[in-house]
């Protein structure tokens, strides 16, 4: 096993890392990952290391109050999410949530996201379902083969049917939440918003 190694080449039956070690490989799987726009860094504003916008839980910059982060784009208190459709959604709708709040001049709703786990397509007819603790630590308990892709179909289905119910009923959205287990401090810019609690509609 070979880990934080850099792949240079993938031949149809072989790896070559970038010290020029080749291993033989009857069946190579890339797993690409997934990345932040650059815009974000190029902003100039503060970012991870992976160029997410560095928020507090609202997904407000830390740098600039007037400024939301959203989705994969957002780092928030620096311990951001897994990226993911499943997480996007939420924050989102979150992100929204912040947004309407400055404009009614009330207090923002902070993140609260709980994850259910992952599912991973193998072709057509077979996926993964690895059902996780809200925190995303994986649970003893997966679901694969047939089934599995069956899962990852309703799930896909599902996702596109929350995001059209969403267009048609603004805040409409519900998900799974969870609490967040922030460990380093929330340093967010100071927004200039009066202390009035309300739950605006998105
Ligand atoms: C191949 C693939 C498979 C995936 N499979 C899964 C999966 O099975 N399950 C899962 O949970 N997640 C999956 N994901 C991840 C998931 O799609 C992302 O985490 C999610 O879409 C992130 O949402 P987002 O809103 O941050 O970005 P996006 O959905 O990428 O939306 C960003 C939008 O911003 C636009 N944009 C970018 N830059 C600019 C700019 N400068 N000006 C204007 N517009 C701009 C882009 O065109 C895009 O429309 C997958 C991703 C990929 C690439």
């Amino acid at each position: 096993m070979a880990e934080t190694v850099k792949v240079a080449e993938v031949r149809p039956d072989a790896v070559v890392f970038a010290d020029g070690t080749t291993r033989p490989s009857a069946l190579t799987i890339w797993s690409a990952g997934f990345a932040a726009p650059e815009l974000v860094a190029a902003s100039g504003l503060r970012t991870d290391d992976l160029g997410r916008l560095l928020t507090d839980e609202t997904l407000t910059s830390v740098d600039d109050h007037r400024l939301v982060a959203a989705d994969d784009s957002a780092a928030p208190s620096g311990q951001p999410l897994r990226m993911s459709c499943q997480v996007a959604g939420p924050l989102g709708a979150q992100a929204a949530d912040t947004l309407l709040s400055r404009i009614a001049g009330t207090e923002p709703p902070v993140l609260d996201v709980g994850l259910v786990g992952s599912c991973v397509s193998l072709g057509r007819h077979a996926a993964v379902r690895q059902f996780a603790r809200k925190d995303d630590t994986a649970q003893n308990f997966h679901v694969g083969g047939r089934l599995g892709a069956t899962y990852k179909e309703l799930t896909c289905e599902l996702g596109v049917l929350k995001i059209r119910r969403e267009a048609r009923k603004p805040g409409s959205l519900r998900w799974v939440k969870g609490r967040r287990q922030v460990t380093g401090p929330v340093t967010a810019a100071a927004p200039a918003t009066p202390t009035r609690t309300a739950s605006p509609g998105r």
